[in-house]
């Protein structure tokens, strides 16, 4: 037995020593400039530091041509329970042909490493992250984080795609926020294999006060970095689909770029296009059936929401109040007054 143990651990060294993160750079500030060229990158960089003292790192890796060009940033989970863009950015990655590539990837496969150990959407202090840029430098604990993505990393990029998923108790077609108005982004989003496009300009109003919080990739797009939003399918797992499907849609954004010069994948399938979209909710409490299916298409007047009380009793039924397509629904049948139902689409 003990014999076993000692191997086992020797093997275990041998094992840590060859795939050592050894080679993994702490780093204080990302300096693309001095990254190597022609090799894949991979930093920690020190973002804040926890409540003993000790540093929070964000892991950072980047790919750098041999050849000047734009910088496309790639972020997953600022929602810490949001992991699909994790395995997209690292198939990228293996997937880059780092001899023939023009500018910069620099993906961040984990960008809210707080609430990732968490298994929550929310940071520490309950604060939505996504709603809380741009932060402010010596702001609480979710301002400071948030400021310190922008002014740490968000800012090197000449383009972005923020991966998010769909939030507990609720799964996600797989769709893109983009201002379709706007030319770049409106090709970002038809690279992306996705399902539906959601046309969201997704920056304040002009009315809104002008240090309202938003969301990165409205901070991203006020600071001149075009930036999408894509969410790929359900929280908290790892589903293949929606990495084949994302990884080919950023290869397809690279070649757009004309950071890559291989052919991009198959065309992606045309998109529905919605101009808009909202969340239908319970108007009062029970436990709820969901009757569509995600990317259906439905009728006004069809049946989206069946709820019953506990012994099975319909208590009320609710119907699609005009025709869409199913972008998100509800996964928990337990819903108080207020309990979401369908996140709907209305096409273009
Ligand atoms: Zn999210």
């Amino acid at each position: 037995m003990k014999k076993n143990m000692l191997l086992f651990l020797c093997v275990g060294c041998l094992f840590g020593f060859f795939n050592s993160q050894s080679d993994i750079q702490i780093i204080d500030q990302l300096d693309l400039a001095a990254v190597p060229e022609g090799k894949i990158s991979k930093y920690y960089l020190h973002l804040v530091d926890n409540g003993l003292g000790q540093p929070v790192y964000v892991p950072i890796m980047v790919a750098r041509g041999s050849e000047e060009g734009p910088v496309l940033g790639l972020t997953a989970a600022i929602h810490g329970n949001e992991l699909n863009g994790i395995p997209i950015i690292q198939e990228v990655f293996q997937q880059l042909d780092l001899d023939n590539l023009r500018g910069t990837v620099v993906g961040v496969p984990g960008l809210n490493v707080v609430s990732l150990n968490m298994d929550s959407r929310r940071f520490i202090d309950d604060e939505d992250l996504n709603r809380n840029f741009p932060g402010k430098e010596n702001g609480n604990r979710s301002q400071q984080y948030a400021f310190r993505i922008f002014d740490k990393i968000v800012r090197h990029f000449d383009y972005q795609i923020d991966m998010h998923t769909a939030s507990f108790g609720r799964i996600n077609s797989m769709y893109v926020r983009a201002d379709m108005a706007d030319e770049t982004l409106a090709q970002m989003a038809v690279l992306q294999y996705a399902d539906i496009i959601l046309d969201n300009k997704g920056i304040p109003s002009a009315g809104a006060a002008a240090g309202s919080p938003r969301t990165l990739r409205a901070e991203a797009v006020l600071n001149g970095i075009p930036t999408i939003t894509v969410e790929y399918g359900d929280p908290q797992v790892y589903q293949p689909e929606m990495t084949w499907r994302g990884v080919d849609g950023i290869l397809n954004t690279l070649v757009w770029l004309e950071m890559m010069s291989s052919p991009a994948k198959d065309e992606p399938g045309a998109a529905v296009v919605c101009k808009k979209s909202y969340w239908i909710y319970t108007t009062q409490g029970g436990l709820l059936d969901i009757p569509v299916e995600l990317k259906q298409q439905v009728e006004k007047g069809e049946v989206i929401g069946v709820l019953k009380n506990a012994f099975g009793d319909v208590i009320e039924t609710y119907l699609a109040p005009e025709a869409g397509i199913v972008i998100g629904k509800s996964t928990n049948p337990v819903n108080m007054t207020g309990g979401r139902i369908i996140h709907l689409g209305i096409l273009r």
